[in-house]
């Protein structure tokens, strides 16, 4: 991983976030915001939840995640979490993997090379009008 180009990326996340925080409050509050490029790419209920998305999204550690919050935590300033691989209590700069999780990783996945280009894809509920009914004769 490329810590420089992860600094970057929390950075302009956290810039982005703060901006667009006052309009994401009505409907996303104490939800977990995964964050790519400058913009929210999905919330969560959960923090583990949009740390798995955006691993299993982008390459390395590209991304940040924000709690939708009246008080937005910077990232760029290290913080007290729990590692949610390993599940140490950790004191790093940047929510995720610890240092130790981290160096595992990019020996096991370290030739991955996949790149994601839809960072505004959104799922989609995909909603089924008519169920069949069950007929009960
Ligand atoms: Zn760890």
């Amino acid at each position: 991983m490329n810590s420089e180009a992860q600094a970057v990326e929390v950075d302009t996340n956290y810039d982005a976030f703060v901006r667009m925080l006052s309009s994401l409050l009505p409907e996303h509050r104490d939800r977990w915001a995964l964050m790519r490029h400058g913009e929210v790419v999905q919330t969560f209920d959960r923090v583990g939840q949009a740390f798995d998305e955006g691993r299993s999204r982008y390459r390395e550690d590209v991304f940040s995640i924000q709690e939708v919050t009246d008080e937005p935590i910077d990232l760029s300033e290290p913080i007290d979490f729990t590692c949610p691989r390993c599940r140490l209590e950790v004191h790093e700069q940047f929510y995720g993997p610890c240092t130790s999780c981290r160096t595992t990783l990019r020996a096991t996945v370290g030739s991955e090379a996949r790149e994601v280009h839809d960072v505004a894809y959104e799922p989609k509920m995909n909603v089924t009008p008519n169920a069949v009914a069950l007929k009960d004769d």
